[in-house]
């Protein structure tokens, strides 16, 4: 099929009416009324193809994922999606990926409510920045810095499955097609949870989603907080799946494994049964993995309750 020019792509693959914005692309800015009284929240995400996707991603799945990570942060902070903006480089115009690109962009944007805007658009080697915007009562943002000793840790869903896909492409765990499949799918359409951040307001005293690993993405949070962590590896959701790998493979998945977008947070012992009504209410299990202490560090126990020794960094773009 031929290619399309730059105006005529942007007409066609990304200009919808727009509902709560009042004016969205085709001007040199967007226009949003924020609802009086909220916080605006801001958040960006960039994916490099070989970096953040693996090249033979399918268009859909690429256009579902590059909103699901900027969402998942709006979820870590407990706002309602708005609007968000797409920066595209394209090495080409090709028709066919555009409409699987856009119609796995658009499928979540619907279901999560948020519309496009604008963005920009360029030849170059694959990537795609979005800047999201939500929305959240200024009292009750959901932090990194929250988090008080004797507060319990949990996570949601489960953990390690886009890590284990990650490590059969490479070679490094053995997968048979159909259950691969499955996990990659993990990997590549992830959940953002909006619902349970919601449903976290005002219980959560602090926040974050999974996008690099447990162990970083905890880090940060006892980092910002002060605080130290006790996580019990044997008490961490995995998969069925996960489950039936060997152990190092199995630490490795759950502690240091990225692209979960699953949340972590953390709450007082006395708030449990409300933990457990908000993960009624948003539809996804919530598992207690541990809890906070004072002082510094994040350590991890066996069955026993004993201390574990290894070294599993988390992802970090500039370190390997
Ligand atoms: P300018 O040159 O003034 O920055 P552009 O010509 O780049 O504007 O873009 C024209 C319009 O199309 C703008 O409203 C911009 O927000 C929108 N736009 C460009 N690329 C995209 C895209 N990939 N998705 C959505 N809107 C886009
Ligand atoms: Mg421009």
């Amino acid at each position: 099929m031929a290619s399309v020019g730059e105006f005529e792509l942007i007409e066609r693959y990304f200009t919808r009416p727009v509902k709560r914005a009042w004016l969205g692309v085709g001007d040199d800015c967007a226009f949003i009324n924020p609802t009086p009284g909220m916080s605006t929240v801001v958040s960006t995400d960039m994916l490099l193809e070989g970096r953040h996707f693996l090249p033979d991603i399918s268009a859909e799945r690429l256009g579902h994922k590059a909103l699901a990570v900027n969402l998942s942060d709006l979820a870590a902070c407990g706002a309602k999606p708005v609007a968000f903006t797409l920066a595209l480089a394209l090495p080409e115009a090709d028709p066919e990926w555009l409409a699987g690109f856009s119609k796995g962009l658009f499928a979540i944007a619907d279901r999560f409510d948020c519309e496009l805007i604008g963005g920009d658009t360029t030849r170059g080697p694959r990537a795609i920045c979005i800047t999201v915007l939500g929305e959240q009562a200024p009292g009750q943002a959901l932090l990194r810095s929250g988090a008080h000793a004797g507060d319990d840790i949990f996570v949601s869903g489960v953990l390690g499955d886009a890590r284990l896909a990650l490590e059969a492409i490479r070679g490094h765990a053995s997968l048979d097609a159909a259950t691969l499949s499955k996990v990659r799918k993990t990997m590549e359409v992830p959940t953002p949870r909006i619902a349970l951040g919601i449903a976290l307001r005002g219980l959560a005293t602090s926040a974050i989603d999974l996008s690099d690993g447990l162990s970083g993405d905890l880090g940060h949070v006892l980092d910002r907080s002060g605080v130290s962590a006790l996580v019990s590896l044997d008490a961490m959701p995995r998969s069925a799946t996960l489950a039936a790998q060997p152990p190092e493979v199995q630490r490795r998945c759950l502690v240091s494994g990225g692209d979960d977008y699953e949340l972590l947070f953390t709450a007082p012992p006395e708030l449990r049964a409300f933990i457990a009504d908000a993960s009624t209410q948003a539809g996804v299990t919530v598992t207690r993995i541990g809890r906070i202490e004072a002082g510094k560090g994040l350590r991890f126990l066996d069955r026993a309750g004993e201390p574990l020794n290894f070294d599993e960094p988390s992802f970090d773009h500039f370190r390997d």
